[in-house]
């Protein structure tokens, strides 16, 4: 069994579209820069698998060196994740993801999110949420962060 850890934080612009855990949040103001989705929660999963599997990171496998995904939808990053730490002989125990942020409100979607991400992707997630009572910034609403933890076995 091996475990892994990840991080990740986007800023926060408004008139972008609102994308965390695999959903989209239709009624939010404001979005993640970035030239993708900056998906915080799904990025912070692929990072924890790569840890994991000691593929590296997001940023090694798919950063500057690897411009056709520099605008992918986090779902696609996620997907590539997969097949490379399963090409490597690996199982997915189960992921744990918490999101850090004012907005979206997690806790009427969880189940939702959790079963879109188990549905496309073959892995067991639970989702969590909570905020910095208004500190930094994540509390100033100037971004989001996420942290994930992967559980792999072979
Ligand atoms: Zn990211």
């Amino acid at each position: 069994m091996r475990t892994g850890i990840g991080t990740d934080v986007h800023r926060l612009v408004e008139g972008r579209p609102m994308w965390v855990a695999g959903l989209a949040w239709p009624e939010e103001t404001a979005g993640p820069e970035g030239h993708s989705d900056g998906d915080v929660v799904l990025h912070a999963i692929c990072d924890a698998l790569l840890s994991a599997a000691g593929l590296g990171d997001l940023g090694t496998n798919f950063g500057t060196s690897a411009p056709q995904w520099a605008s992918a939808a986090s779902h696609d990053l996620l997907a590539e994740t997969l097949l490379r730490v399963r090409a490597e002989g690996w199982t997915v125990a189960n992921v744990a993801a918490q999101l850090i942020g004012n907005r979206p409100r997690m806790g009427a979607r969880r189940t939702e999110a959790e079963a879109a991400i188990a549905d496309r992707h073959g892995i067991v997630v639970s989702i969590a949420a909570t905020t910095t009572d208004g500190l930094g910034l994540t509390g100033r609403g100037e971004g989001l962060a996420a942290i994930a933890a992967a559980l792999l076995t072979r």
